[in-house]
């Protein structure tokens, strides 16, 4: 978005409020300066020098947590997250409780295998008592085997086409596993499958927090990489990576990755979960914020659930709404995360389900750390998880 574009975009708005309807940060602190349309007019009057650009300004921008709940509620079509990202890249000097990530991210991003190995380390040492006072959020295991080193590319003979898997940081460092269990899903029905070594970050993490340069050339890195990839698909297991690849790419760098997939548009493409079972399972579905407002996939994973038999599917209430993560907000902003957070443990608790699937690894990751924090008996799966195990039974 250049200069003019960000301006007229901030001239659009009306004042009517509309986009806090569904904000969760407003919803949850109900402060006007912690809504979509106070972050919008605050821009605004930044960008008319009405308001000069100040460390508490700041906060309430970053305090957004890019959910895109706001998007398609607002009347005049202003692209409010798009709006936030710019306003973060104006404004991130002036955030300093960012200061520590932003340096670590312009460090780690391009080498992320020696920073995650270290990361390791310090998680051993360091970790359980931060934990344990509250400081740090849940987080699981850092592997030692990172996913997108773990193989390079499975054959099969008579291959019906070859699929990548674009694993994501998430995947590679913290679950590994649910790369392998994409992996049997895709070769037991007769892809050929590829995982790159050389797949760097998607540039989610540098975008929130205000290094849209880093990003861009990242985003420029992983075009490049991956168009000479010759795969029918690009597959993720992460909305936010594949929000970012297939959103936010051609605005930043003027170019995309025109065949990438999340998983689940993938399995209903190619009818994975038909004629499958697994033993009987109460379950309930949490929407991703970015699968569901930034892509749009709501009904597929619901789709697929329900096509498995032995699956009984109970919709919570307000499954659309966030579940407190989004990324550094969880860290910067711990007690709004988990207020939101508490109120989505509540909503899937009065489901009665034992299982809550969902289809993003950090929304597992925060509803891992709520379902410690209340001691809630309760199964927590990505849909990845669920198709495996369904693929498993059939084969035994
Ligand atoms: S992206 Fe989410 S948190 Fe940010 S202003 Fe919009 S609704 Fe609120
Ligand atoms: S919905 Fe759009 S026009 Fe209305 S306050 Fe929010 S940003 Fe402004």
């Amino acid at each position: 978005m250049n200069e003019a574009t960000y301006h007229n975009e901030l001239l659009k708005c009306n004042r009517c409020g509309a986009c806090k309807e569904l904000c969760p940060t407003y919803l949850t602190t109900l402060n006007e300066t912690m809504g979509a349309r106070g972050r919008i007019a605050m821009l605004g009057e930044l960008e008319e020098k009405q308001l000069v650009p100040t460390k508490k300004l700041a906060e309430k921008i970053f305090s957004c947590m890019l959910c895109g709940a706001c998007r398609d509620l607002c009347p005049t079509g202003i692209n409010i997250p798009e709006v936030i990202y710019q306003g973060r890249a104006r404004l991130k000097n002036l955030f300093g409780r960012g200061l520590l990530l932003r340096t670590a991210l312009r460090y780690s991003v391009p080498r992320t295998d020696n920073v995650f190995s270290i990361l390791k380390k310090m998680q051993k040492l360091f970790y359980q008592p931060l934990y344990n006072r509250g400081v740090l959020p849940y987080i699981p295991e850092i592997t030692s085997e990172p996913f997108k080193n773990s193989f390079q590319v499975y054959k099969k003979f008579k291959r019906l086409s070859r699929i990548a898997i674009f694993s994501g940081c998430s995947v590679n460092y913290l679950y590994p596993d649910l790369g392998k269990a994409l992996s049997r899903i895709l070769l037991s029905k007769g892809f050929e499958v590829i995982v790159f070594k050389g797949e760097l970050c998607c540039g989610a993490p540098l975008r929130s927090a205000g290094l849209e340069d880093e990003a861009v050339s990242l985003a420029k890195r992983n075009i490049e990489h991956f168009s000479k990839v010759r795969a029918e698909a690009i597959i993720s297991m992460c909305p936010t990576c594949t929000m970012v690849i297939r959103e936010h790419y051609s605005g930043i760098s003027n170019n995309t990755i025109s065949n990438f997939m999340d998983i689940n548009e993938f399995f209903i493409k190619y009818d994975i979960a038909k004629d499958l079972e697994i033993s009987p399972a109460v379950i309930t579905y949490h929407d991703p914020c970015h699968l569901n407002h930034g892509l749009k996939i709501k009904n597929e994973p619901r789709q697929i659930l329900k096509d498995i038999k032995g699956v009984e599917f109970i919709e919570m209430q307000h499954a659309g709404e966030c579940c407190g993560f989004a990324g550094s907000f969880s860290l910067h902003f711990k007690d709004i995360s988990k207020n939101i957070g508490r109120k989505k443990i509540h909503n899937i608790a009065d489901t009665m389900a034992d299982t809550v699937v969902t289809s993003c690894p950090g929304c597992i990751m925060q509803l891992e750390g709520l379902k410690r924090e209340t001691n809630m008996k309760l199964n927590i799966k990505h849909i990845i998880e669920v198709v495996d195990e369904a693929m498993r039974t059939a084969v035994e």
